[in-house]
């Protein structure tokens, strides 16, 4: 089993206070960000690399709000954005359908050409490297949490321990499982399946109490844990916690 991968993993359910895959995905994703707004910008294998991608919308975004090294950002966009222009730019002109008229015939070859090339630009706006290098990192945490979990007793403990794994994480650590002997999964998915039904019945309890506080009888009650109920059901269901964080929803209200 790969080392490199087993010190993170073991700090993250060491400390963890949510779901450990989620702070195993996010620290994941400050390296590469910050891997791709250093030299690695200038290097021409990145930059080979670069060329095709771009970054996803939603790390275009970082990489534009940490708002260091302009000028890599900028040298990278130029070499990009000429390589999708020489891509698409061209083949778009020759796709504009052709008039139908009495002497001519028709031709719906058009349709197939057009979806082609939207079919193209999604992909290529989808495209990136760190999207690609997360994906990985986290197919390895999730290979090396099914091991440790099956021979390492202390980690075992520790993994029966964490407050929740997140539904997004809980499928990755399912399919996990499906690559396991039928022993080690049956033991691997007990812990998984007690510990995900007790994390949904607490949750629906919170969020439902959440919302009987908005009844006045109700409104000299404690809060308990439901305050920020709503912020960590929607952490549980969608692994990501950029928006959901409870100092966000402080400045909204
Ligand atoms: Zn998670
Ligand atoms: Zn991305």
């Amino acid at each position: 089993m790969e080392k490199i991968y087993m010190i993170p993993v073991n700090d993250a359910y060491t400390d963890a206070c949510g779901c450990p895959l989620c702070d195993l995905k996010e620290k994941a994703e400050r390296n590469y960000l910050e891997y791709y707004l250093g030299p690695s910008l200038m290097e021409p294998d990145t930059r080979k690399i670069t060329n095709k991608t771009g970054f996803c919308p939603d790390h275009m975004g970082k990489l534009n709000r940490s708002v260091t090294n302009r000028l890599g950002l900028g040298l990278m966009m130029h070499t990009h954005l000429k390589d999708f222009h020489a891509d698409i730019s061209s083949d778009l002109k020759n796709l504009v359908p052709t008039g139908s008229g009495l002497m001519k015939s028709f031709n719906t070859e058009y349709k197939g050409r057009l979806n082609a090339a939207a079919d193209r630009i999604d992909s290529r706006v989808a495209a990136c490297p760190i999207c690609d290098k997360m994906n990985d990192a986290m197919k390895h945490y999730v290979e090396v949490i099914a091991w440790m979990f099956i021979h390492d007793n202390d980690f075992r403990t520790r993994f029966s321990a964490v407050p929740f794994h997140c539904l997004p994480h809980l499928s990755m650590l399912l399919r996990q499982a499906a690559t396991l002997n039928q022993n080690d999964a049956r033991e691997f998915v007990s812990v998984l399946a007690e510990k995900n039904y007790n994390d949904f019945e607490s949750l629906i309890d919170d969020v439902e109490f959440f919302t009987l506080k908005f009844d006045y009888r109700n409104q000299d009650k404690p809060w308990g844990n439901s305050k920020n109920s709503i912020q960590r059901a929607m952490r549980f269901l969608s692994s990501d916690r950029r928006d959901f964080d409870e100092q966000q929803s402080k400045k909204q209200s």
